[in-house]
């Protein structure tokens, strides 16, 4: 048997009264999604623990069939793992951001998006003057880095930057729960890091041209390497692959062992190249056992809280993602099983995540379809499967049942 997941982020919402109190997955026209959902079984699943925050690697990290209670070490090492950092048990990594900062106030959290050339020189430099054996740098994409510290203390408390612009510096900088060593350092490199970039070319060059600067760092959600067992040891899947545009997900599957994929034109957004991952995706079935096909559109037109567009990204997702797959299916109906769904929903009203159930559907040869004929937030109520609890989604689609 072959596995594909079309994990669609962000795609389940709330009711929207403009559209006469319809979700945006109602109101989309999807015929090849409810074509799906008609040879499919559906039910809703819990995809957050209660004692983590909704994002997206943790939602995409149970999807995967691992209790992110215990296997979820932070950002800074799903960013490394997809950086291809290969980093030790007593290293503490951190995500670590190229902000800008004035007069003591923290101005936006990515550098003006600052270009991952530009920002490359920067944390050369940063780990020229900074770096020793105990601190390094790694530069990743844009304004998001990663900082490695060893022998590092956890027990810190950092904040993400995104939640604090226009706030003050001195009310945010890392502050021990335990490691008081570690969280004096991060002060430490943080202050530092304003020396070593304020005057730097690249930025005076920034300046020059009226974009923001990047001249300070800001290394949060730190973690140890999980020890996580391969998809392979928990699940005896012998062979895997991840196509996303995001790093924090490629970074998943390559602890969990799966390679990754990336096709051109993967923007993450709206204009993504849809037929390009749906053929990407085919192409790996050929080869693997299990495809995690993961698409950011939806979540981003939910985070800008743009209806049309996210009903769009939906009818994108079934003209051309699910309509190959179908046509793919009706050759391979008897080896391939197939689940749909969210990781979290992103409604466009809040325009953030939540922690919701999410609803799913799972085809897979030789179980029953239920009578739920269309895949909604509220049909996949009434579905065969009801409701799951995480790791159960994993178990249920590799087995057919719980
Ligand atoms: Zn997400």
């Amino acid at each position: 048997m072959k596995y594909l997941v079309i994990l669609a982020d962000g795609f389940a919402d709330h009711p929207i009264e403009r559209l006469g109190g319809k979700t945006p997955m109602m109101a989309a026209k999807t015929p090849h999604i409810d074509q799906l959902c008609c040879i499919s079984k559906s039910g809703m699943l819990k995809t957050v623990p209660d004692s983590l925050h909704p994002g997206s690697e943790v939602a995409n990290m149970t999807i995967m069939g691992y209790d992110a209670a215990t296997y979820y070490q932070g950002r800074g090492v799903l960013e490394a793992a997809a950086l291809g950092i290969d980093f030790s048990e007593d290293d503490l990594v951190f995500r670590c951001n190229l902000v800008s900062e004035e007069d003591g106030i923290l101005l936006n959290h990515s550098a003006g998006h600052i270009s991952t050339e530009e920002a490359k020189e920067l944390i050369d430099e940063l780990n020229d003057k900074l770096g020793d054996d105990r601190v390094q740098f790694y530069s990743g994409v844009s304004y998001r880095h990663v900082l490695i510290v060893k022998g590092g203390q956890n027990g810190i408390q950092c904040t993400p930057p995104h939640d604090h612009p226009g706030e003050k510096v001195e009310d945010y900088l890392p502050t021990p729960a335990s490691g008081h060593e570690t969280a004096e350092l991060l002060r430490d490199l943080m202050m530092k890091s304003k020396s070593v970039l304020d005057n730097h070319p690249v930025n005076t060059k920034r300046k020059e041209k009226g974009k923001a600067v990047a001249n300070m760092i800001w290394p949060w959600s730190a973690g140890f390497k999980p020890s996580m067992p391969t998809l392979k040891e928990l699940y005896g899947l012998q062979s895997g692959v991840v196509i996303s545009a995001v790093d924090l997900i490629h970074g998943l599957g390559k602890l969990g062992g799966l390679q990754s994929v990336f096709v051109e034109g993967a923007t993450g957004l709206f204009d993504t190249n849809y037929s390009g991952k749906a053929e990407a995706a085919l192409k790996a079935l050929e080869e693997n056992e299990y495809v995690y096909l993961h698409i950011e559109a939806p979540d981003e037109a939910g985070h800008e809280g743009d209806v049309d567009l996210k009903i769009k990204t939906l009818e994108d997702i079934d003209q051309l993602v699910v309509k190959p797959v179908l046509e793919y299916l009706a050759k391979h109906k008897d080896d391939l099983s197939i689940a749909m769904l969210p990781d979290h929903p992103t409604p466009c009203e809040i325009r953030t995540h939540t922690r919701d159930f999410v609803p799913f559907m799972i085809y897979r040869p030789g179980v029953e379809p239920d009578l739920v004929q269309e895949y909604d937030e509220e049909s996949a109520k009434k579905g065969g499967f009801r409701s799951l609890d995480q790791t159960e989604f994993m178990k249920v689609f590799l087995s057919g049942s719980k």
